[in-house]
């Protein structure tokens, strides 16, 4: 696919394939569109409130964590940020109710993480608001069915779980993209990337392939509802062995707001945690270690990895907490 042209015959059957198979993977209506962007999450943490966030507007931003951390701080070059859960009081275990939900009136859209990777937290269920949605879908794309409809726009980087890093998906309701306030630049334009197909420049072919090919793979494992449930049981694996522990292992996130994308735990002190991700690296099971701003352990079990891993996590955590219990 590298030798290609991106205009040419054999990128435009993979480019429609990967975009009909998004389709289907998802069950995405009609009247949305389904875009290939460059730049990352990061870059839709800036361009969705350059696009949708007037200057004399407010936005709702429920802050979840170190990614919602980073879409307010670039949202506020645009307009009024209404942090609307401040998640930093609680350590971030757990995401909003309803209830610890402070909405604005006239929202121009309501922003949040559905699942919340480096704490390890997810809405089971989106917020309730009447503002348009949009979510930072990243580390769960395609983890477990969307209710796309609810959503005015979501986003993901690739790279966790829909194929290499270099693309973005961006899917967006094109009532909400023609409402777009500022398009100074084309590559910040939603509309003109749409009308352009994902090909207003060079797009990463490569990436693009591999994505089309993650969704053949979705479809061909039985569609969504069978990735969830692999994904139940694997994330069921390692929280059984966090309950069972007898409080040797705390999960970070509180039960109903569980990840099964990444499960975060601490251990007794953080020599025993260093002495676990050490222990379990010799061992093979490598990337254990907690992001920075968290601590602790973090197994980040995203679709592409086996049940077999869970297990050998699993029995893994039963014999440390024996041993050093
Ligand atoms: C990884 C991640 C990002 C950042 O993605 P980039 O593609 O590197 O910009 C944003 N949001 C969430 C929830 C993530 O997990």
């Amino acid at each position: 696919i590298c030798e290609h042209s991106h205009r040419g015959p054999v990128f435009d059957a993979v480019l429609d394939e990967a975009v009909a198979d998004c389709r289907t993977v998802g069950g995405i209506p009609d009247d949305y569109e389904i875009l290939f962007l460059q730049g990352g999450a990061t870059l839709q943490f800036g361009m969705i409130p350059m696009n949708f966030l007037p200057e004399d507007g407010v936005a709702d931003y429920p802050d979840t964590g170190v990614w919602t951390n980073k879409a307010i701080k670039e949202a506020k070059a645009f307009g009024t940020v209404n942090v609307a859960f401040d998640g930093s009081a609680c350590g971030y275990d757990h995401v909003p109710t309803r209830e610890e939900l402070s909405l604005s009136e006239n929202a121009a859209y309501l922003h949040y993480c559905s699942n919340n990777t480096i704490f390890g937290t997810r809405f089971d269920v989106p917020p309730e608001t009447a503002a348009p949605l949009v979510c930072d879908a990243s580390s769960e794309m395609f983890a477990r069915p969307i209710d796309v409809a609810r959503h005015a726009l979501i986003y993901a980087g690739a790279q966790k779980n829909l194929g290499p890093s270099g693309v973005a998906l961006v899917i967006i309701h094109r009532e909400f993209m023609s409402k777009a306030v500022r398009t100074p630049i084309s590559m910040l334009d939603y509309a003109r990337h749409a009308k352009g197909g994902s090909r207003l420049n060079t797009p990463p072919t490569f990436g693009i392939y591999m994505m089309g090919l993650v969704f053949k793979w979705i479809l061909a494992e039985g569609g969504l509802e069978a990735i969830e449930r692999r994904n139940e049981a694997k994330a069921k694996l390692l929280y059984d062995a966090i309950d069972g522990s007898g409080g040797f292992y705390r999960g970070v996130s509180r039960p109903e707001c569980r990840s099964r994308m990444n499960v975060t735990f601490r251990l007794p002190s953080e020599a025993l945690e260093k002495t676990f991700v050490a222990e379990a690296a010799a061992e093979g099971m490598d990337g254990l270690k907690g992001h920075r701003d968290a601590g602790g352990v973090r197994a980040s079990i995203y679709n592409a990895f086996p049940i077999a891993g869970c297990e050998r996590l699993a029995s893994f955590m039963g014999e440390f907490a024996s041993k050093h219990g």
